[in-house]
């Protein structure tokens, strides 16, 4: 059957040059269409715009030149080494080029042969002269001249050449009819960007540099500008005052609260909380998030959020990213809470492990016979119904999982308010990207009297003196964590020179510890046990606890002093800096040891930063630079989608713009309809990944 019409969606074996084989072995390189083809951008692109005169040459210089072989010849130096010289000559002088092994050359290659080759110059170690070394050269037809330009450099897969890849994508764009256009042409305008077709075409084969940036400018809007659609359609439809819960003014509860906390908040917790209590108050349902460094007092401030909508007569509920973390708040909620009358009630694996007690919470929750109820993600389950759910505060790793909790409340006629709380300090474009459906407060102050925590990074070959400090720490009444990659060797055997916290327990607690209550502690454990343990830890009982990162988040024991990270080069930035926010806690002077022994670069100039600041959002940013966006949040679900050509670093100032264009542009009814249509339109190339926001 012949094709007649162009269709994006078609096989990309159809493209002339491809064919069923290559069209199998494109599979490899997510191609399975021709808009994928279309959609694959150049990783980088070569200069190839002039030719240079063999006599203009200068050595070390990568050039292209266009000569005709004065002769050819080859010479067998070892069983396995055919070195290959000819002397390529133009109007300007003569040159030798030299080839390895490539024998075949001999039957194709003759005098009187045009050659198009780039490659660099060196001096000839045989002769005065100079020899080039070509890195790829064609045979040109007589007559013929080379195709001179800026050529892109496609990733490629095994069987598929860089010349196979960039005349088939050649021959697709000749083929193609011009693209629709999707952008309304105001926004082209005011935007100043370029046609989507012209866009298209301009990646892969830009006439020249200031081209190759529009095209690229375009298609990274396109990116982001739909990411930012998506994200404010979600404001959007959370955005109707029919659907939000209309909160009291704070009241006798939130008042006793406050008297009742050990310490006065901060003025940033205070004027957060007014934040947060002014979007309670209002017809529209909230969606705040709350950035603050480690040990900032965030928990305080979901606190008394949450009393705010228990006043109201509302159900909240608080949803920990770990098990450990939502322990430790019911335990604090519930001691200062009960004497309030308040219920507070917890979902976690510790409760939901036979189906009797599971049902039981449940039970309770449906007939409102709790007002505040502490989860993991067991919360947004199924069976779980509120009564009258208020408010729901969550970890930035849950959100779009509460999102969909947020529907289902839709039916009963309500959007809980909603408040997202980060544990990881994002940097500002992240939060434009990521977050850009939220309003943002910002925890920047420390509650007062913390002392600045000491970081050392350390050799391995310090370990010694280094425990011999922790143990010293801990005679004087301190306690301290240790904190290692792997739970058990067996995880990877790549990973075969790292020892693990168990490995690392058995040393420490039957060597330089012996005599002192050590604990292990390890995300593989049950949830019981891992309960009982930390509050060993929290009472006092243990004095060191060797864990894996199963402690990084939330974990509060003021008296522990010392933090010790095993093969810290191991961990990101971000995570160093939450782990070091277990310490300084209490009034000790508290220590942040990482220890490593690694001597890659990265690894060190990383180590080094955490050594000189204690800002987390400072941290963050050098992270991401350093290790890039997907390593920072590492596997955790961010919702961030994959970017084919936009980057978050280097293009904040369309990321700006695509959010500015973005929150003119989704206003109205007729505009969301567009916004479909564009998504249906480009579907192709961001769909999927898209639709799950968008989605939610
Ligand atoms: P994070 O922002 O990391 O969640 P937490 O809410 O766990 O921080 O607070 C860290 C510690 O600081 C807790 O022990 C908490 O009781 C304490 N804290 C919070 N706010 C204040 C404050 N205003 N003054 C003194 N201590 C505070
Ligand atoms: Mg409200």
């Amino acid at each position: 059957m012949s094709k007649t019409q162009f269709e994006l969606t078609d096989n990309v074996m159809y493209v002339k040059g491809v064919g069923p084989k290559r069209a199998q072995l494109l599979e490899k390189l997510d191609i399975f269409t021709k808009y994928d083809l279309l959609t694959h951008y150049p990783r980088n692109y070569e200069n190839h715009t002039t030719l240079t005169k063999i006599d203009d040459i200068i050595p070390g210089e990568t050039v292209q030149i266009v000569g005709t072989v004065r002769n050819i010849d080859s010479h067998d130096i070892r069983n396995n080494l055919t070195i290959i010289n000819a002397t390529l000559t133009d109007d300007s002088g003569a040159i030798k080029v030299t080839w390895f092994n490539q024998t075949w050359l001999l039957r194709k290659v003759k005098a009187g042969t045009r050659l198009y080759v780039i490659g660099k110059a060196k001096a000839d170690p045989w002769s005065y002269g100079m020899v080039l070394n070509p890195q790829s050269f064609t045979i040109l037809d007589s007559g013929e001249m080379p195709e001179l330009g800026i050529m892109p450099i496609y990733s490629l897969t095994a069987d598929i050449s860089q010349q196979v890849m960039r005349s088939a994508i050649k021959n697709l764009l000749s083929s193609m009819p011009p693209l629709t256009e999707i952008l309304p042409q105001e926004i082209l305008k005011a935007q100043r960007l370029i046609s989507l077709d012209r866009a298209i075409r301009e990646i892969h084969f830009p006439r020249d540099y200031f081209t190759l940036e529009m095209a690229r400018r375009r298609l990274a809007f396109d990116e982001l500008f739909l990411i930012q659609c998506g994200l404010m359609l979600i404001k959007r439809q959370t955005q109707d005052e029919r659907l939000g819960i209309v909160h009291k003014k704070s009241g006798a509860l939130v008042k006793a609260a406050l008297e009742k906390l050990p310490f006065e908040l901060t003025g940033d917790q205070k004027k957060v909380f007014r934040a947060v209590a002014k979007d309670m108050e209002s017809k529209l349902p909230m969606r705040r998030l709350i950035q603050g460094d480690v040990g900032s007092g965030k928990t305080v401030v979901a606190l008394l959020a949450l009393l705010k909508t228990v006043e109201s007569g509302c159900q909240g509920a608080f949803m920990a990213p770990t098990e450990i973390l939502a322990n430790q708040h019911y335990e604090k909620f519930s001691a200062l809470l009960t004497d309030l009358g308040v219920r507070v009630g917890l979902l976690s694996a510790k409760v939901t492990r036979t189906k009797k007690l599971k049902e039981e919470v449940y039970k309770k929750i449906s007939a409102h016979e709790l007002d505040i109820v502490i989860g993991t993600h067991a919360l947004i389950q199924e069976g779980v119904k509120f009564d009258k759910l208020g408010l729901v505060v969550t970890d930035e790793q849950h959100r779009f999982g509460v999102n969909q909790r947020a529907r289902l409340e839709k039916k009963s006629g309500t959007v809980p308010d909603m408040l997202v709380m980060t544990a990881t300090p994002i940097p500002r474009t992240m939060t434009l990207t990521v977050y850009g459906d939220l309003d943002v407060s910002l925890i920047k102050e420390l509650p007062p009297g913390r002392k600045p925590i000491k970081t050392e990074a350390k050799n391995i070959r310090s370990r010694k003196r280094v425990y011999e400090f922790v143990r010293e720490e801990i005679l004087a009444g301190r306690q301290a964590y240790v904190v290692c990659p792997l739970i058990g060797r067996s995880e990877s055997e790549r990973l075969a020179d790292i020892e693990s916290a168990e490995e690392i327990f058995n040393t420490l607690s039957t060597g330089i510890f012996r005599g002192i209550p050590c604990a292990l502690l390890h995300g593989k454990m049950k949830p019981l046990d891992k309960d009982m343990i930390m509050e060993n830890f929290r009472v006092g009982r243990t004095k060191l606890l060797v864990s894996t990162t199963v402690i990084e988040v939330g974990v509060d024991v003021p008296n522990a002093s010392v933090m010790v990270v095993e093969h810290a080069e191991r961990f990101g930035l971000a995570q160093l800096h939450q782990l070091r926010g277990r310490v300084g806690r209490g009034a000790a002077k508290s220590y942040c040891i990482l220890i490593s022994d690694s001597k890659a670069e990265v690894a060190r100039e990383r180590l080094e930063t955490l050594e000189m600041t204690n800002d987390g959002f400072k941290l963050a940013e050098a992270d991401l630079r350093l290790r890039g966006p997907g390593q920072f949040f590492g596997e955790a679900q961010h919702g961030l989608p994959d970017l084919k050509i936009a980057d978050v670093f280097r293009d904040v100032e369309i990321l700006i713009q695509a959010r500015d264009t973005a929150e003119n542009f989704i206003t109205d009814d007729e505009n969301l309809k567009y916004f479909v249509n564009l998504r249906e339109n480009l579907a192709l190339a961001y769909g999927d990944k898209f639709s799950q926001i968008a989605a939610n």
